[in-house]
């Protein structure tokens, strides 16, 4: 599943072939993704991309009109191709620009979106009631401490709650309470402040690691084979149940925890 990391690399791959060109036309082959792909979409035609960002997983291509907000579901991919370039089974949208190229989706498992706003996009219904961005100053230990207070959730779930921060997926959530020492388990009401400050700089390490590493896969992105933007990352825990912690050497746990794969360290994690 492309986590945020994916997602940043890709606003990253493509936003020097779009930013600033405009659309000529919109190709929806098929509307039926997680939630239909309205036919107002095609208001996009003969507007200029005037900046790509991307708030949680959702990348927001702005115009002067509106703003079209995607998001690459399970199995999402884009690419950048040239005009004309055949569709594939799977390649369900292209926004093609006047420049010659064209931005195209493909997602097997339709699980994404591609939807249109013409009011503020940080009102829309999918956004708006998201938590802060992990890489920017609004997220921090501090943050973690006040709003874990009077908490019992799990930790691992409360970090991995998006009203409270967007973007820590399975993955960087079990990495980064590894690289803190915190048990998965543990009471996140209970965890005192000096730990969450070390926790919310393993969660920026691990996520901005992320990205640098898939920032090597970037010349790929305009390429007609593999997967664009989908890297592997050396990890510390998961994926690693049964084998020697990096830390102490003991055997590696793992529990499900909101059915997910959990993987941790009983000696180093506390
Ligand atoms: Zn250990």
């Amino acid at each position: 599943m492309p986590e945020l990391p994916e997602v940043e690399v890709s606003r990253l791959g493509i936003t020097p072939h779009l930013l600033g060109e405009s659309v000529m036309r919109v190709v929806v082959r098929n509307a039926s993704l997680r939630w239909p792909v309205p036919a107002e979409i095609q208001e996009l035609t003969g507007l200029t991309v005037t900046g790509i960002r991307r708030r949680a997983k959702y990348l927001l291509l702005e115009t002067d009109w509106g703003t079209a907000i995607l998001h690459l579901g399970m199995s999402g991919n884009l690419k950048v191709l040239p005009h004309g370039t055949p569709a594939g089974k799977h390649d369900h949208v292209d926004i093609e620009f006047a420049n010659g190229k064209l931005l195209r989706l493909n997602d097997p498992r339709r699980f994404g979106c591609l939807l249109w706003t013409r009011d503020a996009v940080e009102e829309h219904p999918l956004l708006a009631k998201l938590g802060p961005e992990p890489l920017t100053d609004d997220f921090d230990g501090d943050y973690l401490f006040q709003r874990s207070r009077n908490r019992k959730t799990a930790v691992k779930q409360f970090i991995m709650d998006n009203h409270v921060v967007v973007g820590v997926g399975n993955i960087y959530a079990n990495e980064s309470l590894f690289s803190a020492g915190i048990h998965p388990q543990r009471e996140s009401g209970s965890i005192s402040r000096a730990r969450y400050l070390k926790l919310a700089e393993e969660i920026k390490t691990v996520l901005a690691r992320a990205i640098g590493q898939g920032g090597t896969t970037l010349k790929d992105f305009t390429g007609s084979d593999g997967k664009p933007g989908y890297f592997v990352q050396e990890l510390q825990v998961y994926g690693r149940t049964g084998q020697p912690c990096i830390q102490c050497g003991s055997l590696l746990k793992e529990i499900r925890m909101n059915g997910r794969s959990t993987v941790y360290c009983s000696r180093c994690q506390r």
